[in-house]
This record gives C-alpha cells, structure tokens and sequence, in this order.
C-alpha cells in the first residue's frame, strides 16, 4: 500500500513527475549516493533530530546506514518546538522522573557538546498563589484524566525546583534555583503582574538554531562515514526523498520503494533493518510498509514571533514561563531580538495541515495580558508564526498536556532466530527488515534516545558499540569558545582574512567554529554581500548550494537562515537568494519562478506571512 499523501511543505508545489525528471531539476549528487547502490545495513525513514541524531550515532559505529527525509530535514516538529532544551520540570508532576532526570543530564550535556547552538536560558514562574494544587497534584500522577486542573501554588513549584536541583546536582553547569517574594519580583521584572504573590527564576537551555543543529548532527553522521571504501560512503542521508510503500519492482528482500521528491523518479532500496523515525506519521508509515500500528496519537502546538521591544525589554532576557488560566503552561521569550509566545496542545488531525490558527493566536495574546497586563500585543507585532504535531503515544483521555513525554522503541519483524510473521516488511521469497519504531522523544534528550535506538539496531546486527557520543562534540560546537571573551578573540583572530567583526560574528552564530570552513570557502574567490540582506553573500549561497542539500527556495529563508523567523524576508531578498541559487542548482528560469512561488505560498500558508512579489 502506498503511503496517503501528506507532504507539509512539498505539497505546495506539486513539482514532481512520474517521468523521471521535474523540468529545471538535476539530479541531486545525494540521490545518486542511494540509488547507485541500493541498500544498507540499516535505513532510517524521517530526517527529524530524532531519525538525524539515531544516523550520527549509527554511523560512528561503522554501520552502513541511511537516511531518507521525505521534505527538508528538521521540516517536521523538530522544526516546531519552543526551542527548550530542558528537563521539563512540569514533568514531575506526571511521576516521569527517569525522563527528567534523563532530559536535564542530556541539557547539561548539550550545553558542552554543542555550545554554538544551546545556550542556558535563565527562567523565571511568576506564582499567584502559595498553596493552590497541592492536593490535586499526587492524584493526577495517578488519573491525567480531562478536566481543568488546579493553578499550580508556590509551595508545590518549590518542591518541584527542588527535585529538579537535585536531578542537577551532578552536571554543575546551570546554578540552582532562586525564589523571591512579590517586592524584590518586581523590582527585577517591573512590568509583570501587580498581583503576583512570587516569582521563582531558575536556569535551563534554549536551542538558538535547531534546524542548523540537525544539519551538523547530519554532516558529522556522514563525515563519519566518508572513510568508509564503500561506495558513496557508508553513510548516506538525502532530503527530499519519500519511502512511499513496500512494492518493489525489483522484489527484493526487505525492500522498500523510494521516491525522489523533486524529480517524481521512484527506485527499490533494501536494508536488514529499518528504522522508523518518521515523528506523529510513524503508524502511516508502518501502514504504508503493510504492517498497521496504532502507537501514535499526537497533539499540535503553535507559536508565534513578535517583533515588540516593549515586550522583548519586559521579559529583561529571561524566559517567562507560567501556568495560563486554563491549567496549560505557556511561554513567551526573547529570541534575540524578537520575542517567541507559546504554546497550545490540541489533538491533531493527520490529514490536515498543521497550523497557527486565529483561535491560537488570540489565547496567546491572552497569555500576554496575564502576566504582563500593561503590554499590548496586536496582530501588526506578529512577524512568523509556526505549528507542529508531537510525536506522542496514542492516549485515550488522558489530557494532551498530561500525556507521557517519553519515548519507547517498537520492534516488528522476524525473531533474531528465524521466520517472518504474518503482516512484517517481507518481499516475495526474501528475508523479512526487522522495523523498529520510534514512539515519542523530545529535542531535549535526542542524544541519549539516538544512543538506545542505536544500541537496539547494534544488537540485531551482531554488533558492539565502538563510539560513545556522550562526550563528543557536534560540528561547529568543536573548540567553540567557552565565554564571552573568548568569542571575541575567536572573531579578532578570523578578522585577519579580511572580514571585518561584523560578518565574523555572523558566521560563527550560524555555523559555530564550522565558520572557519565557510570563510576559506568565501575568501577562495570574489564574492559581494547581497543588495537586499547584510547577512548573506553570494559567495554563501554558494556554499550553502555545494554542502547543505538546498531542495527549495524556502529552506534557505526557513532552515538554514532565520530570516523568516525574523520576519525580514522580503521581495527583492526572494528574488535575490533564488537568482544565486538557481545558478548552482540547475535551475532555469521557469524553476526559478516556481521556486518563488513556492516559497511565497509556503510561508503564507504555514507561517501567516505575506510577501509581495516583484518583477525579477
Ligand atoms: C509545538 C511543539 C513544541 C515543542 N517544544 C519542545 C521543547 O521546547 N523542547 C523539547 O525538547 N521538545 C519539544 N517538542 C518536541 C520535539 O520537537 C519533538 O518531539 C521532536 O522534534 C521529534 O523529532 P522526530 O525526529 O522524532 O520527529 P519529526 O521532527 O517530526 O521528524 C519526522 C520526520 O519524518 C518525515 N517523514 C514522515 N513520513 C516520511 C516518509 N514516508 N518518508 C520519509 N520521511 C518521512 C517527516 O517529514 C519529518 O521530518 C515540541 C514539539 C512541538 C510540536
């Protein structure tokens, strides 16, 4: 059976053909890599930090494995979280205290192996009550049945804070918590609510860039793999490739049928084993496989970018993180010089896009009003908006906000011993792929989850764990200076190749000490700032066009910039970045357009914002 259409972002374009070449677009080196020797060891399906940070792992081991994403990777909710890297203190309240525990070691962990990226993020709850929910709190452990649950009190957030110093107490690197009565609270945060009664502030991360941390979670997966003498390495990863079902032209065991999403050119891949790491579609993509499952039930959640200095100055750098009227705990933080509000937890429908509503957008200026009561936010403030499904377990009526956020590995397929059962992954006459599937898993404890799944796939290979990823530097978190003087000793040292401080620090925020790689690059030939950006040149593009696996128009403004986030795409900047790119992509002028479009109808349908077109 072949998978039910459902492509967020691809869906937009409608670009690909059954004949086997869009017009305007070559092939793709990474597809090449896949088809040219079609199996693997291990094939992982879905290029979400999850499938992303399970491909690194494997590959250091020396396994052969690939990787398929059928958008762009970190396109699905790893491209919609509230960008915290935390231990999920709310948590603790669901009794799930080996994934807080888990989720704050692995928060410490990533502040030092990714540090260009995950930066500690200091919090702070603003509390209206001192006793309120205590008595409710123990017995939703046991029930998590719907229902508004009781404002969460002083007392119990005390308590809470504590377990969650405790479960720090080993790492050493965020400082433990601090509670303050209503008069100092509001000396610090003036415009917070007059009614507060406390404010308790303690330390987590937040992930700046999380879509460019996938991509060198992926770019170190496949340097991993790159000593390797097989053919295309033994890791390879493409995006923009869709495992759309089972049905093997060339019947081979445990192969799966592949599916180029730029050109429409379908072709076999077979592997031992199979990871499903595709997110809240992992029971579609086991249908499309022919084996059901009913292992997910996930919840959307949105948010929105402001660009309000009156608010951004309010939150005074921190985080306000705080239970809204309705029980939910929400969010509203600076991310540079915007300010991010969310988020919601409503059931999701698979089959519908998954975006920001009206509905959504007024609860979050609600939430404003709550706890900053002078601010006004108006939908003018709004620069991006953004939405994406959790990929939970499937939960009866359990409130979303209660529902376990730990993950668990599913297996199907044949017992290490010998026959397939009825239903597995098995093409005529061959050996059934053992599947395994990936229910659940935040951002927060990808590494560790990465290293379970791993050593899941290790074990039914027959073989043993060579590398630990515990300590291992990501990409351009390698050597990154560890303060602020040594960021800027970093900046004046590259100054000498000719940029000045302004550009250095840009690129070292973008792509941590990986900058170093992108100015030799830069400086090897002429290059000139773009008209309709300071932050991008011609010659990055470029770069970003010969390393980074540009699909789309829209994953450069998306993915592997911010500046949609930021709100400052424009015009003349699409017709810019797609006048670069379509020289090194391929692209003749009827792709170029479409790619224009595209990228207009992507960011006004799954982003609220509108961009006027002008004539190229
Ligand atoms: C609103 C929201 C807020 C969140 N906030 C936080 C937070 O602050 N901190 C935190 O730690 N976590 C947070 N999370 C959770 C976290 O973002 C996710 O749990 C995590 O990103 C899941 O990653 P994944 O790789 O498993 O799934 P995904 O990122 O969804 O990746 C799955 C991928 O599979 C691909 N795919 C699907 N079908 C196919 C196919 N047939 N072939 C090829 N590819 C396919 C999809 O395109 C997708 O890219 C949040 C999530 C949401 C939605």
């Amino acid at each position: 059976m072949k998978q039910r259409t459902f492509k967020p972002e691809g869906a937009v374009l409608g670009n690909t053909s059954k004949s086997g070449s869009a017009a305007g677009s070559p092939r793709r080196t990474s597809v090449s890599a896949l088809r040219e020797r079609p199996q693997a060891q291990v094939l992982i399906i879905g290029g979400g930090i999850n499938g992303v940070g399970t491909f690194r792992d494997l590959a250091l081991q020396g396994v052969d494995v690939a990787l398929v994403e059928r958008g762009d990777y970190c396109q699905g909710a790893s491209g919609a979280s509230s960008h915290m890297i935390h231990g999920g203190i709310r948590y603790l309240e669901n009794g799930e205290f080996r994934l807080v525990q888990e989720s704050v070691v692995e928060r410490n962990r990533l502040l030092k192996i990714a540090p260009h990226y995950v930066k500690p993020l200091q919090t702070t709850i603003p509390i209206f009550s001192t006793f309120s929910g205590i008595l409710s709190a123990p017995t939703r452990f046991l029930t998590h049945k719907r229902g508004k649950p009781k404002e969460r009190g002083a007392f119990l957030i005390k308590l809470g804070l504590s377990m969650y110093d405790f479960f720090s107490r080993d790492g050493g690197s965020v400082p433990r918590h601090q509670f303050l009565g209503k008069e100092k609270a509001l000396t610090e945060l003036p415009r917070l609510h007059p009614g507060i009664k406390y404010a308790a502030t303690y330390f987590d991360a937040s992930v700046h860039n999380p879509e460019r941390l996938t991509l060198d979670v992926l770019q170190d997966g496949e340097k991993a793999g790159s000593a390797s003498s097989l053919p295309g390495g033994s890791a390879r990863a493409s995006n923009y490739v869709a495992m759309v079902s089972t049905d093997s032209p060339a019947g081979q065991a445990g192969a799966v049928l592949l599916r180029d999403e730029l050109t429409g050119e379908e072709f076999s891949f077979q592997a031992d084993v199979i990871v499903n790491a595709t997110g809240a579609w992992v029971d579609l993509t086991n249908e499309a496989m022919g084996a059901a499952s009913r292992f997910m039930g996930g919840t959307k959640g949105s948010h929105i970018v402001l660009d309000h200095p009156e608010l951004l100055a309010a939150c005074g750098g921190r985080e306000i993180f705080f239970e809204h009227t309705d029980g939910r705990i929400v969010l509203i933080y600076p991310m540079g010089d915007r300010v991010l509000v969310g988020t919601t937890d409503v059931e999701a429908d698979m089959a519908q896009d998954a975006v920001c509503t009206d509905a959504e957008i007024d609860y979050f200026f609600d939430l404003v009003g709550h706890v900053f009561p002078s601010i006004k936010v108006e939908r003018d403030h709004i620069v991006y908006s953004f939405a994406g499904v959790r990929p939970l377990p499937r939960h009866d009526d359990t409130q979303p906000g209660f529902v376990s956020r730990d993950y668990r590995i599913e297996r199907s397929g044949p017992k290490p011993s010998g026959a397939a059962p009825a239903g597995d992954l098995t093409a005529a006459g061959g050996k059934a792929a053992v599947v395994l599937s990936l229910v659940g898993g935040k951002w927060t404890t990808f590494r560790a989850l990465a290293e379970h799944l791993s050593n899941d796939v290790l074990r039914e290979l027959g073989m043993d764990r060579k590398v630990s990823t515990a300590e291992l530097a990501i990409g351009g978190g390698l050597d990154f200076p560890d303060s602020e003087d040594g960021i800027q000793d970093w900046i004046k040292k590259h100054m000498a190749s000719g940029f000045d401080a302004d550009r250095v620090n840009g690129l070292l925020t973008r792509y941590g000490t990986r900058a170093e790689d992108v100015m030799a690059y830069l400086a090897a030939g002429e290059d000139r700032k773009l008209r309709s950006t300071n932050e991008l040149s011609v010659r990055e593009l470029e770069f970003m066009a010969a390393n980074e696996q540009i699909g789309h128009l829209v994953d450069v403004l998306i993915r592997r910039t911010s500046l949609a986030f930021r709100g400052l795409v424009t015009g003349e900047l699409l017709n810019e970045v797609a006048e670069v790119l379509a020289m090194h992509l391929g692209w003749d002028s009827a792709k170029r357009q479409a790619e224009i479009q595209h990228a207009q109808e992507v960011l006004r349908r799954f982003h609220g914002v509108t961009v006027h077109s002008l004539v190229a």
